[in-house]
């Protein structure tokens, strides 16, 4: 495919996208892309099918489908105390991706600064990028992705706009502490920046618990909360998130994704509309059976003499590969089909500077636990 030039020629092709392509290829075990091997639960599924067949099927209001609304307001209600109209306040998209898009082009004006925590998830200077926007980057170091606050200062400037804040955080499954939650709110408002988080794992935490920045002192009114129903039920392949926030920012997100997609698929949102009311009881399972992988993926990893950061959230583990002789985590990770049959995804990428995570692959643990055995199995070849 031709490279694209102008603004987003660093963005030509997503390491999610080349992995995949590079684990069917090769037949490979895919621990690359987060994605789970078994389907969400039953009950979900068949509200979605009972949607299709009671003829949701045509264009739904472009802010959501009301029940949708009503489920995601009531979710935050319950789980964190955060009131939300759903008229006004509550924004259904085409997953998070494009609630962070549409949020990033719909809050920033060209020239505006978005500040990132690095390793990012990929979409975000992907999507600051096609609003014009400019990213600033905040290291997280390892072992406990610690970051400096002067280093969080030290990224402002006049332009500033806006925080985007991902917690719990992908690749590297950190939970931000309360006192960096407060450090980030205290900063956002001194500064009267606006917060965009993205949480996408809120439910699936193994360690503590998940706190959004929202409700934190002074937060709430200026902050845009996305998450989605793709990592909470199992089922990435619909793509239906939401953004959550005061009505003034949210009208602006809207204005954006009404140029986007207009609207998003009417019978999973109701699906999942189901999914969110039914709550803990569809949740609970899943998140015990992933922390029960997370523990038999890592003690293996250990065991082959990988540096293992164990993740209290997400379901990802970040390794450090220079611990097996490995100095190059993209060319590490481009050999191991070859290798081992198996394939992960390189933080590398996830840095603007690559240095930091010059040695670190992440793998994704969400896979039957037969998965994951047979692929520790074949990484045994690296010890040869
Ligand atoms: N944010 C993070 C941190 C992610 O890992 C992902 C991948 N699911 C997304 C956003 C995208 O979510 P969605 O599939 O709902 O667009
Ligand atoms: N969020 C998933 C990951 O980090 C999938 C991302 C994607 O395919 N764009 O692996």
């Amino acid at each position: 495919m031709p490279a694209p030039g102008g603004r987003l020629a660093p963005f030509a092709t997503t390491i999610f996208a080349e992995m995949t392509s590079l684990a069917v290829a090769t037949g490979s075990i895919n621990l690359g892309q987060g994605f789970p091997d078994t389907d969400g639960p039953e009950q979900i599924a068949e509200a979605a099918v009972a949607a299709i067949r009671a003829g949701q099927n045509q264009y739904p209001p472009g802010s959501g489908v009301p029940a949708l609304r009503q489920a995601v307001a009531a979710h935050q209600r319950r789980c964190y105390g955060l009131d939300y109209d759903p008229e006004r306040e509550v924004l259904v998209t085409t997953g998070a991706t494009e609630g962070i898009a549409a949020a990033l082009i719909g809050l920033c004006e060209p020239g505006d600064e978005v500040v990132v925590f690095e390793p990012f998830y990929d979409s975000y200077a992907a999507a600051a990028a096609m609003a014009g926007a400019v990213s600033r980057m905040v290291t997280l170091r390892a072992p406990r992705w610690s970051w400096d606050p002067e280093d969080l200062r030290a990224a402002l400037s006049p332009r500033t706009r806006l925080v985007l804040l991902n917690s719990p955080h992908n690749p590297t499954g950190k939970i931000f502490s309360h006192e960096e939650l407060r450090e980030i709110a205290r900063v956002c408002v001194e500064r009267d920046l606006v917060a965009l988080t993205d949480e996408v794992y809120e439910h699936l935490v193994y360690e503590g618990a998940h706190a959004p920045l929202a409700t934190f002192d002074g937060m709430r009114d200026r902050t845009v909360s996305v998450s989605s129903a793709g990592k909470t039920f199992s089922f990435t392949g619909w793509k239906i998130g939401w953004a959550c926030g005061p009505a003034e920012l949210v009208g602006r997100v809207r204005a954006a994704k009404q140029y986007l997609t207009f609207a998003t698929g009417t019978p999973f949102q109701y699906a999942v509309a189901a999914g969110l009311t039914a709550g803990d009881e569809l949740i609970e399972p899943l998140r015990r059976s992933l922390r029960a992988r997370r523990d038999l993926f890592c003690d293996g990893l250990e065991a082959l003499g990988l540096t293992v950061y164990r993740p209290g959230a997400t379901y990802f583990v970040t390794t450090d590969v220079a611990s097996i002789g490995e100095d190059d985590a993209l060319a590490f990770c481009r050999g191991l089909p070859a290798r081992c049959g198996v394939v992960a995804v390189p933080s590398s990428v996830f840095y603007r500077d690559p240095a930091p995570g010059k040695t670190l692959v992440r793998w994704a643990f969400c896979k039957r636990p037969e998965l994951l055995r047979d692929a520790l199995a074949r990484l045994e070849a690296l010890g040869r």
